[in-house]
């Protein structure tokens, strides 16, 4: 050891050294279907709308810290309900991480599903809050009794729900999740961050809930690069997390771009029909496939479980087709692998090459 890293070692948290850092493989020359990105690009006109808009943003000026005219704009196309404020994030994953440490006083956790979601185990870690995990049924159904259960038990500062589930896709019933916001003594967060692919909301509901924040993204609607994710809540929630939130967490030209495509949301809603529709083509040949168990999606991928998810994995890395390997992921995964869906061209790619492997 050299002394810089004993150095190092001995000043840097245990439970951070611990840790290995979020690995993003590298994509070069692969068929992408790890990410759940929107496989679409955008028409020639609208880049070029955002060329002027991104051109004209003021570089050599930090950005309006609360986005003012950025956030106006998401209420309306988004519908977010009066009495509400909105907190922006550099992508959700930030919001996932400012929430997670106004929250963590000592000796409190937070509550999440699993599997889920990673990034809300992560910013628990990273705030030192303990995360307690509640399994869904083998089916992937919400195990409601064990939530509840364990809101008893350990009474969470926050419960995490990812609406529909990342990596299971399935949404949770209606009862189930009022249910929860009825007993959870603090926060519940709906993450929607697939909502344009599932069609269904809690946002117009958060005037009933006051307990209740509803988080998404622009991420898996298509504008992954840019990073915009936003929260919606009780003015009293907000005011709190907007203390953490890094102060110029926007930068401009995401808030110059987000306000022109904020404009065009009938394209991504078209793209999402689209998406959904190549879905349904692309489950429906992998569930033609013998010993290959597809389960519902109300999001922009697929997950199914093979006689050997690794072996798999390796056989589409073979091919250049990058996806998800669930399989040392939860013991509910075992043997499972995550697709994007992509164009159908790539589908079909996908498809024919796990038909050459099975
Ligand atoms: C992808 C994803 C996010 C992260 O979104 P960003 O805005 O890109 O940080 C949040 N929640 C869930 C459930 C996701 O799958």
């Amino acid at each position: 050891m050299t002394e810089l890293a004993r150095l190092v070692a001995s000043v840097v948290r245990d439970d951070v050294l611990a840790l290995s850092a979020y690995a993003v493989p590298s994509a070069e020359g692969f068929v992408k279907l790890d990410a759940m990105e929107n496989p679409y690009s955008l028409p020639d006109a609208l880049r070029e709308a955002v060329a002027q808009a991104v051109a004209a943003a003021a570089l050599n000026r930090y950005p309006d810290p609360r986005a003012p005219e950025l956030q106006a704009r998401l209420r309306s196309v988004m519908q977010i309900p009066a009495g509400t404020e909105v907190m922006l994030g550099n992508g959700s994953d930030e919001i996932i991480a400012v929430v997670s440490q106004a929250l963590a006083r000592p000796g409190s956790c937070v509550l999440g599903i699993e599997p889920s979601f990673v990034m809300y185990r992560m910013s628990a870690q990273a705030a030192q809050v303990r995360h307690v995990g509640v399994a869904l049924r083998a089916d992937f159904s919400l195990d409601t009794e064990a939530v509840l259960a364990a809101i008893a038990t350990h009474r969470p500062a926050v419960v995490w729900l990812s609406y529909p589930n990342n990596p299971t896709g399935n949404l949770y019933p209606d009862a189930d999740i009022a249910a929860i916001l009825a007993a959870a003594p603090g926060l519940v967060v709906l993450d929607e961050a697939y909502n344009i692919f599932a069609g269904r909301s809690w946002l117009s509901r958060l005037p009933e809930f006051p307990n209740m924040l509803v988080m998404r993204t622009l991420s898996k609607v298509g504008l992954a690069g840019i990073r915009l994710g936003y929260a919606a809540a009780h003015p009293d929630w907000i005011r709190e997390f907007d203390k953490l939130r890094p102060p110029y967490n926007v930068n401009v030209l995401t808030q110059a771009a987000a306000h022109t495509l904020l404009d065009h949301l009938d394209l991504f809603d078209e793209q999402a029909r689209e998406i959904r529709a190549t879905r349904r083509e692309l489950m429906i040949r992998l569930r033609a496939m013998p010993g290959v168990e597809v389960f519902p999606s109300d999001a922009n991928f697929v997950l199914a479980r093979f006689a050997d998810g690794p072996g798999l994995m390796k056989a589409l890395l073979e091919r250049r087709i990058l996806v998800k390997n669930l399989h040392a992921f939860h013991p509910l995964l075992l043997n499972c692998l995550r697709f994007t869906v992509g164009t159908p061209a790539e589908n079909e790619l996908l498809v024919t090459a796990v038909a050459d492997a099975l």
